[in-house]
């Protein structure tokens, strides 16, 4: 590296921890009202009507706190695309420096044994463009989840969790880059058909451990075990042919205060895990809610589909990949002294061209996702038929989530249906369930009387 952009990036660096160790200050508060109450047109009545029921609901938000989330999603939508521009101009940095190609001759210096070479490679690779997107990583993971008081972490622990994080990625993403590297030298023709493969099988194995292995690096699993809320969670699984046999919790506080949940692995590192914020925060009926959406993701496979579709969507992305490289290698392979598609050189346009096609698939990511998600929501609702609970969950995710974007806005960007759309699903469910709930009959002799909220378990059919 020239001095002066040794300088520029070591100033750079100075600059923000500097700026770190002043802002390091207590989040600011932006939580949704903690307990949120079933609004009256919300409860069980038999002039009962659904888009009243959720306008309701959205109103016991207050105009602040949903402009602070509008504003915190919303430049979400920005993120992604400096996010992509940031990570263009780096790549084309160090392939027109030839930054790129100096890292490989340092590589080859040290050893000429193909894969450690590769793997010195990436050592490099990896610490520099680290240090080259710090600035925004710094700004989006830290200051920028400050600002609208969803962090929690110092900035201490806050880096100590960036270096961990650049450790498994070290390591990781050093065992992948390897193994591509191997198999573009040896199929020279058909690499990107093989590579394809390799990637599926690396990212389903990391999924496979990721829960028991890579997970705790970062957060304490505990096993949960109060038994009012593990018993409906298991009582509920066993009732759609769930094996879990525990449910887990993780101290997600550490860094943040969003609520959230999910299931995660497969087979038998499969788990379900609620963390500690749901735990604190959500009543228990907003709790059993969550859990029913979880288990609908379990039960209608989504792990196996979300294999299925990314593995599609790798196939199409190393064949793009492979017309991509040549075009682009012909033109400035030269320039930028990369030898060929095997040259560990070649790394920052492969993860260039990468990035462009994950920039244009962001809508159809999204939608995928989405789509699983909104048939979760409904497995849920039928599953712990609590749409009371599941409208104030909704809300609670509001804290970093737009509850009511419009159409166009949701298909583009939202990987989970909206909070107004969550909500409202949830009081239809309501509507068409009410025999399920107990409606006041006047007229009617016998112990009828009003039940605002649903009972933990609703056992009738
Ligand atoms: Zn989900």
């Amino acid at each position: 590296m020239p001095s002066r952009t040794r300088l520029a990036v070591a100033l750079c660096c100075v600059i923000f921890f500097c700026m770190a160790f002043a802002l390091a200050q207590p989040p600011a508060a932006n939580q949704m009202p903690s307990v949120i109450q079933v609004p009256a047109e919300a409860q069980a009545s038999p002039h009962f009507d659904a888009t009243a029921a959720t306008n309701a609901y959205l109103a016991q938000i207050p105009a602040g706190k949903t402009a602070r989330s509008n504003a915190y999603f919303e430049g979400g939508y920005w993120m992604i695309l400096w996010d992509f521009l940031y990570g263009v101009v780096v790549a084309l940095l160090l392939l027109n420096l030839r930054w790129s190609a100096r890292m490989r001759d340092l590589a080859e210096r040290v050893t000429r044994f193909k894969p450690v070479h590769t793997f010195v490679y990436w050592l490099q690779y990896l610490i520099l463009t680290s240090i080259l997107t710090f600035p925004i990583t710094v700004y989006e993971g830290y200051f920028r989840e400050h600002k609208y008081g969803l962090a929690t972490q110092t900035f201490g622990p806050w880096m100590g969790d960036q270096m961990k994080g650049l450790g498994v990625g070290l390591v990781l993403g050093g065992l992948l880059v390897m193994l591509l590297f191997g198999v573009v030298r040896r199929l020279p023709r058909t690499w990107w058909i093989w590579g394809a493969v390799v990637t599926i099988l690396f990212s389903t194995f990391t999924a496979l451990i990721a829960p028991v292995y890579i997970v705790p690096i970062f957060n304490k699993v505990t096993r949960l075990d109060d038994p009012k809320i593990v018993e409906p969670i298991l009582s509920m699984a066993r009732a759609n042919g769930i094996p879990a046999k525990d449910v887990y919790t993780m101290d997600a506080s550490r860094q943040t205060t969003r609520m959230s949940a999910n299931v995660s692995g497969f087979a038998h590192t499969m788990r379900i895990t609620l963390n500690d914020n749901l735990l604190r925060r959500g009543s228990p009926e907003e709790i059993q809610a969550v859990m029913g959406h979880e288990m609908g993701h379990y039960v209608m496979n989504h792990i196996y589909k979300g294999i299925m579709f990314a593995a599609i969507e790798t196939v199409l992305m190393f064949a793009c990949l492979y017309y991509g490289l040549g075009w682009a290698l012909q033109r400035w392979g030269e320039k930028w002294q990369i030898r060929g598609v095997g040259d560990t050189a070649v790394l920052p346009l492969v993860v260039l061209l990468v990035s462009i096609w994950g920039f244009v698939l962001t809508p159809i990511d999204n939608t995928a996702t989405r789509t699983e998600e909104h048939e979760a929501d409904m497995f849920g609702l039928n599953t712990a038929r609590q749409p009371d609970g599941f409208a104030q969950a909704a809300i609670h995710l509001g804290e970093y989530r737009k509850m009511n974007p419009g159409p166009i806005e949701e298909f583009i960007f939202f990987d989970h249906p909206s909070g107004r759309n969550r909500i409202y699903a949830a009081m239809r469910w309501k509507a068409e369930n009410l025999q399920l709930f107990t409606v006041p009959q006047p007229s009617v002799e016998g112990p009828a009387a009003a039940a605002p909220t649903p009972p933990a378990n609703v056992d009738k059919k």
